[in-house]
């Protein structure tokens, strides 16, 4: 089956509550189960406002085609209580397929590698811990001045 990364971020309410949630409803999707899960991580916000983010990147297995896949974490943002008042705004929770096989997409409902993964300490840290091999040392370098920390 097809092993795809997903990385959730949030920062309102209980985040690390939503993230832990957020992980158990993926593994409870239907063919679709989680191999590794990273470290939950602290970072600032990047291009959004509000408390610090509480980020972590899980890989699964799924059956699930990419759009399958993107609309059932859809489903699950929303049952966190997700709401979307303005672009980039504070969320309870943020999950975004970072990489789904080799596939690549460029649609505007789902862009496969996610566009802006390589730009952001708080995916390629996670991303990092759960699958070393598709991150290089030179692209951990361009990220190391932005602030994120490891929790235990
Ligand atoms: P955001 O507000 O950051 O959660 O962005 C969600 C929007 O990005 C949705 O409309 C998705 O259809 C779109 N999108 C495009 N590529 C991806 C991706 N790789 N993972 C998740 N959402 C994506």
């Amino acid at each position: 089956m097809p092993r795809a990364y997903i990385a959730l971020g949030a920062n309102l309410g209980d985040a690390r509550a939503n993230l832990l949630r957020a992980m158990e409803a993926m593994d409870g999707l239907p063919r679709t189960s989680i191999q590794h899960r990273s470290s939950l991580y602290r970072s600032s916000p990047v291009d959004s406002g509000g408390p610090d983010y509480i980020n972590a990147v899980v890989e699964v297995v799924t059956a699930y085609s990419p759009l399958e896949l993107l609309h059932a974490l859809q489903r699950i943002e929303q049952g966190a209580g997700r709401l979307r008042p303005y672009h980039n705004a504070p969320r309870t929770l943020d999950l975004d397929i970072l990489l789904y096989g080799e596939e690549h997409l460029d649609t505007i409902e789902l862009k496969l590698p996610h566009p802006r993964m390589f730009e952001r300490a708080f995916v390629l840290l996670p991303l990092a811990e759960v699958a070393p091999q598709l991150v290089t040392p030179a692209q951990l370098n361009k990220v190391q001045s932005q602030s994120i920390e490891r929790l235990a």
